[in-house]
């Protein structure tokens, strides 16, 4: 008998409960209790569900109040001392997510936040210091298994292990950063992890699931050795299971490791490394489990039940009841139910499978190669099959226009009509800007008042004219204050959008937006992702009605302002049966559609945003050439289609370039914007380096902080960044939207920042 199990479910709630909760508690509205007692039902909700589902063992710690890495940190106590404080392990685990501040004013810094590899999650990293001591301290992963067995579930503790935990943290001094060797640490760490180990055998797990997706990466040779042993050490003084579990990426070219490592099991990522299940099955010793991960947890629709089980057979047949079936990796990074999305079609409806479906469609699975499907089981096969059918055909999916334009798509469309030099020239002439000209990277306050009046219209308590007419006099408001302040690119405040994405996830053909479909982003914050599933297409222009009434409010040049087609790809679920540099055409070609009306209208410069273009890299680098050739190409065949003198700019931000610059160069926009400020103008550092040609709109003051930053700050780094760029090159802006932040302080910031401008004019 195949095993069914799964390796993690959200834990923000299928409403986000636990994001309102946690936000309740942290503005004192609510108790420690209350916020417990949230948790605890979500945790019961969740094993419940997946217990329903007919799912033979059940992950427990997968849960975590904030993020699992930090989860992780207070397990093995790895709390730096600016948190060492007498304080509740909740209070401490806030402290390091969010920062604290004391009852002197002193504050302690938040750990710092990353990407969990290529998701949308973001994870707190470790701070070990060069001496690190690791000891079992918080015992909440040993509380909950104790509590799932109390209610008779099958319980499968899961655990980030040792070596990605390594990986992942940081040398806590700058100084010692350089010369640290993280794998020293190893040994201390795999004492604590041997603790937890048999605690968790002692409260009855058989079977613990360590996580590793770090063999998905170009790791070096010691690391792979390092894990082999380590797991070996483990096994040693450990009487229950492991199973390691590696996802978003493959793991044949470290099996030889992890065969030596001596654990139970492997679980592999079917979806993103397919290729491989074969040689894998083959080379996995037949004795040892292997659990497969078809059902795509990286993603939202239904799987072919049909064609997955036709390929699983074989391997059951090979291995019995050393099968286990589960999804690709955690289901925490898909939302929960597609079953509550009442605003979308029947039909595409019917394509979705959010983590509660990818449940249904493991048990079902499961079963059927056991020999002993239910009623239910089979129905949802035979649904699957038409599924399957009904999208091989509809028109919703497959729109001819689309697919004869992508077809006549030419080299020559994504390449402007003459070179940088010959444009800004051009441009110059067209736009008449002072030196340094000054501008905003375009969303202004979004006002409680803004909130509420697209709340309204959305509930249809007030009319489509209604709204209208709220948002005009946001925008003639938004365009006589950036007038007022003096700046010399004015945007129109993005007033009528909710998210840069699903703005135009709403507005394309083929893209659809969910109701309630959350995925947690870090802590309380969740996004949203569009659903992109048939061939996109532009019905009808998308910005071109407010950028062209905020133009007409005032005789400076206004700015478009667009979200590019990279990130509108990285940033929503994504189609599978096409591959992705596909859709990215599809997309590019509906915007560039709409940098052509912002010009027709009379628009002199558009911003084409592209901060999640970096996001997008694969995790291994051989794989980086191809994705950033089709990326660059989607954002440049949006944005070529204009007339010399009109000027594209775009956007990016909490961007490394270093190791992409030749890739950014190669967008060859006329003005790039990046968050400069923040790392007190080091950014630049790889555009000298590179010789980066073209325009750099500096990111001169922070937008995250309230904190409202002086003149001589902001003259101070312009002329720091004038050490390494001529100064007809330099635009000043701040480092990001302003969508998050209040009037009174964006007032005085941009007025500082005009003012600064205007000194520099005069210096230099
Ligand atoms: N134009 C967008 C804004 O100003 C850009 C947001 C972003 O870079 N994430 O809000
Ligand atoms: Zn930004």
């Amino acid at each position: 008998m195949a095993l069914s199990h799964n390796l993690g479910f959200p834990r923000i709630g299928a409403s986000r409960e636990l994001k309102f909760s946690l936000e309740s508690f942290w503005r004192g509205d609510s108790s420690v209790e209350q916020l417990e007692h949230q948790a605890d039902s979500i945790k019961l909700q969740n094993w419940g569900w997946q217990q329903q589902a007919g799912l033979d063992l059940i992950p427990v710690g997968d849960f975590a109040y904030y993020d699992h890495i930090l989860q992780l940190c207070l397990t093995f106590d790895v709390i730096p001392n600016r948190h060492r404080k007498d304080a509740s392990e909740l209070e401490q685990l806030f402290n390091l997510a969010r920062g604290a501040t004391d009852c002197c004013g002193k504050t302690s810094a938040a750990l710092e936040m990353t990407k969990w590899f290529d998701t949308n999650y973001h994870y707190l990293v470790p701070e070990l210091a060069v001496n690190q001591t690791f000891n079992l301290k918080s015992r909440q992963l040993i509380n909950d298994v104790v509590k799932a067995k109390v209610l008779g579930h099958d319980a499968k503790p899961v655990v980030v292990g040792p070596l990605t935990f390594l990986w992942l943290s940081k040398c806590r001094s700058v100084d010692e950063a350089a010369s640290f060797d993280k794998l020293s640490l190893l040994p201390s760490l795999l004492a604590a992890y041997q603790q937890l180990l048999n605690e968790l055998s002692a409260a009855g797990a058989d079977w613990v699931q360590i996580d590793e997706p770090i063999l998905s990466l170009d790791l070096p040779e010691q690391w792979v050795t390092a894990l082999a042993q380590s797991y070996a050490q483990l096994k040693r003084d450990f009487n229950g299971k492991i199973l390691l579990a590696n996802y978003f990426g493959g793991v044949a070219e470290k099996l030889e490791a992890v065969i030596a490592s001596g654990v139970d099991g492997l679980h592999i990522d079917a979806v993103r490394a397919a290729d491989e299940v074969i040689d894998i099955a083959t080379r996995w010793p037949e004795d040892k489990v292997l659990s497969v991960g078809v059902i795509d947890g990286r993603n939202v629709w239904r799987a072919d039940l049909s064609l997955e089980l036709q390929k699983l057979t074989p391997l059951h047949e090979q291995r019995g009841d050393r099968l286990w079936i589960a999804p690709s990796c955690s289901l925490m990074h898909v939302p929960v139910d597609a079953d509550v999305e009442h605003d979308l079609d029947e039909e595409l409806k019917g394509w979705l499978a959010f983590a509660r479906q990818k449940l249904n469609e493991i048990g079902a699975l499961t079963r059927a190669l056991n020999g002993c499907q239910s009623f239910t089981d089979r129905a949802l096969f035979t649904d699957s099959d038409q599924v399957q059918r009904q999208k091989a055909y509809s028109p919703r999916i497959l729109n001819l226009s689309v697919r004869q334009r992508a077809f006549s798509v030419l080299p020559e469309h994504c390449e402007r009509k003459s070179d940088f030099v010959t444009r800004i020239n051009t441009q110059q002439a067209h736009l008449a800007l002072p030196a340094f000209p000054t501008t905003t990277i375009g969303s202004f306050p979004q006002t409680p008042d803004i909130r509420k009046q697209r709340a309204a219209f959305r509930a249809g308590k007030i009319s489509a004219q209604q709204y209208d007419s709220f948002l005009e006099k946001e925008v003639i408001d938004v365009v006589k204050r950036q007038d007022d302040m003096g700046l010399d690119v004015l945007v129109h405040g993005e007033p009528e959008r909710n998210d840069m994405v699903e703005f135009f996830g709403e507005l394309l053909d083929g893209i659809a937006v969910s109701r309630l479909g959350w995925v947690q982003s870090y802590g309380s914050r969740c996004v949203k992702p569009p659903l992109i599933y048939g061939d996109v297409s532009r019905p009808e222009p998308m910005t071109v009605r407010w950028s062209e009434f905020a133009q007409a409010q005032t005789t400076k040049p206004m700015k478009g302002m667009l979200t590019g087609p990279v990130t509108i790809l990285n940033w929503s679920f994504v189609r599978s049966d096409l591959p992705r540099s596909d859709v990215a055409q599809q997309i590019a070609l509906t915007i560039r559609d709409e940098v052509k009306d912002l010009e027709r209208i009379g628009l002199k410069v558009i911003q084409i945003d592209e901060p999640a273009l970096r996001e997008g890299l694969p995790l291994r680098t051989k794989d980086w050439d191809e994705y950033l050739s089709w990326a660059v190409d989607a954002f440049k065949l949006s944005a070529a289609v204009v007339k010399d003198e009109t000027q594209i700019h775009t956007h990016m931000c909490y961007c490394e370039f270093e190791d992409i610059m030749q890739s950014i160069a190669d967008l060859d926009a006329d003005v790039i914007s990046i968050e400069a400020s923040r790392s007190g103008m080091e950014l630049l550092q790889s555009f000298d380096d590179f010789e980066y040609p073209n325009a750099i709109g500096l990111g001169v003051y922070d937008i995250h902080s309230p904190n409202i930053p002086s003149t001589g700050y902001m003259v101070e780094q312009l002329n720091k960044a004038l050490e390494c760029l001529p100064l007809n090159r330099i635009w000043v802006n701040p480092d990001c939207g302003l969508k998050t932040r209040g009037w009174p302080e964006t007032t005085a910031a941009l007025t500082n920042m005009v003012e600064a401008a205007k000194h520099v004019r005069v210096q230099h």
